[in-house]
C-alpha cells in the first residue's frame, strides 16, 4: 500500500513537473515569438499593444483628434473676415458712389475714364442761372469738374444767343464724387460729361416739381431714320454747332438721324466742328457734351480722338441705320451683367470715397 502511495505520489510529482516544464516551454516559445516580431518597429504599435500597455498610447492619439473640436473654432474666425471682405468688394460701385451726397475736399481731378472713374473736388452748377436751369434735381447729378461748370456758364449764354432761346435746360452731369450711376448712363463718371436738352428754357424759373416732371422733346421721327419735322428746328443746328465749336469740347453725341440731318444741311461747308459730332444710341432728346481731360488731372484717360473726317460718309453712317441697330434682337441674358465694383475703378477712387466731405458745401438741390 505504501508502495502504491509512493508510486502515485511520484507519478503526481512527475506529472506536475512535466506540466510545469511544458508550461514553461510554452512560455518560452511564446516569448520569443513575441520578441522576434517585435523588432520591427510597427510591432508595438499594432498587434501586441492593442490589448494592454500600448493601448492607452494608441487610444490617446485617436482621442486627441476629437480634441481638435477645440481647434474647429480656430478656423472660424478667419472665415468671418473672409466672408465679409468679398462681400464688401462685391458691392456695386454705383451703390457706394450714389450714396455720397457731397464732394470731397481737395484739388479737383477727373480720375480714370469717362465710363470708369470718379471725381475728386467736384463743384456744383447753380441750378438756376441767367440762361440755364438744371432739371431732375432729385438725382443730385449737378456736379462736375470745375472745367465742366465753367464750360456750362460760358456755353449757356452763347447757345441762347445762337438760337434765340431764353436759355438751355441741363440734364445729368455727375454725382458729387462721380463714379458709376445707378441708372441712366454708362459714362458721366469723371465730371466731364453733361446732357443738354433739345428744348428752349421756359421764361420762368421752374419749380422743383416742374424740373422733375417736364420731359425733353424728341426731335427724331418714329422710324428712327429721319428727324421729326414737327419738332426739329434750325435752332437745333445752331445749338449743336455752338457746343461742338468750343475748344474744350472733345465730342458731342447725337442720334444718328440728327447727325445725318447735319450732314445734309451743312454739306460742303467742311467745318471742323462737324467731326466732333458723333452718332450714338439714344440722344434723340438731348445732346451729350464731353470735355477733354483738363489740366491737372494726370489720371484722366483721354478718349481716342475723333477721326479727322466729318463723319458724313456712308461708311460712317450706314451702321447706325442697319437692322441690328434700329431693330435689335433683344436677348434675355442668362445672368445680368456684372456691376462695376471698386476694384474695376482706378485705385484713387477708393480714396475719393473715403475722403472727408468738402465743408461748407451747399446742397444745390435745396436752392
Ligand atoms: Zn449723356
Amino acid at each position: 500500500m505504501l508502495t502504491r502511495i509512493v508510486a502515485l505520489a511520484g507519478l503526481a510529482l512527475l506529472l506536475f513537473a512535466g506540466t510545469f516544464a511544458v508550461a514553461q516551454h510554452i512560455n518560452i516559445a511564446q516569448a520569443p515569438a513575441v520578441t522576434e516580431p517585435v523588432p520591427p518597429a510597427p510591432q508595438p504599435a499594432e498587434p501586441v499593444p492593442p490589448p494592454e500597455t500600448p493601448a492607452p498610447v494608441v487610444i490617446a492619439p485617436p482621442e486627441q483628434p476629437p480634441a481638435p473640436v477645440v481647434t474647429v473654432p480656430a478656423p472660424m474666425p478667419p472665415e468671418k473676415p473672409a466672408m465679409a471682405e468679398p462681400k464688401k468688394d462685391e458691392t456695386p460701385a454705383k451703390i457706394l458712389f450714389s450714396s455720397e451726397k457731397l464732394p470731397t475736399l481737395g484739388k479737383a481731378m477727373a480720375i480714370g475714364y469717362y465710363p470708369r472713374g470718379c471725381l475728386q473736388g467736384g463743384v456744383p452748377l447753380p441750378v438756376t442761372g441767367p440762361t440755364w436751369q438744371v432739371m431732375r434735381l432729385s438725382r443730385n447729378r449737378m456736379w462736375g469738374h470745375p472745367s465742366l461748370v465753367r464750360f456750362l456758364e460760358k456755353f449757356a449764354p452763347l447757345a441762347a444767343k445762337a438760337t434765340g432761346w431764353k436759355g438751355i435746360m441741363i440734364g445729368d452731369m455727375a454725382q458729387p464724387r462721380g463714379g458709376p450711376l445707378p441708372f441712366g448712363h454708362m459714362s458721366h463718371q469723371i465730371g466731364l460729361d453733361v446732357d443738354i436738352w433739345f428744348m428752349p428754357m421756359p421764361d420762368h424759373v421752374l419749380s422743383k416739381e416742374e424740373r422733375e416732371n417736364t420731359s425733353a422733346i424728341n426731335v427724331v421721327a418714329d422710324d428712327w431714320k429721319h428727324i421729326n419735322p414737327a419738332t426739329w428746328t434750325p435752332q437745333h443746328i445752331a445749338f449743336i454747332k455752338v457746343a461742338a465749336e468750343q475748344p474744350e469740347v472733345e465730342r458731342v453725341l447725337v442720334n444718328a438721324a440728327i447727325k445725318q440731318e447735319l450732314c445734309r444741311v451743312e454739306d460742303k461747308k467742311n467745318d471742323s466742328w462737324m467731326a466732333k459730332v458723333r452718332p450714338w444710341y439714344g440722344h434723340h432728346d438731348h445732346i451729350h457734351v464731353r470735355l477733354e481731360c483738363p489740366e491737372g488731372s494726370p489720371n484722366c484717360r483721354k478718349q481716342p480722338p475723333v477721326p479727322g473726317d466729318d463723319g458724313c460718309s456712308a461708311k460712317a453712317l450706314d451702321y447706325w441705320f442697319s437692322d441690328k441697330v434700329l431693330h435689335p434682337v433683344i436677348k434675355t441674358p442668362s445672368k445680368p451683367p456684372k456691376a462695376l465694383t471698386l476694384a474695376d475703378l482706378p485705385p484713387a477712387c477708393k480714396s475719393v470715397l473715403d475722403a472727408p466731405a468738402k465743408t461748407g458745401s451747399i446742397d444745390p438741390s435745396a436752392q
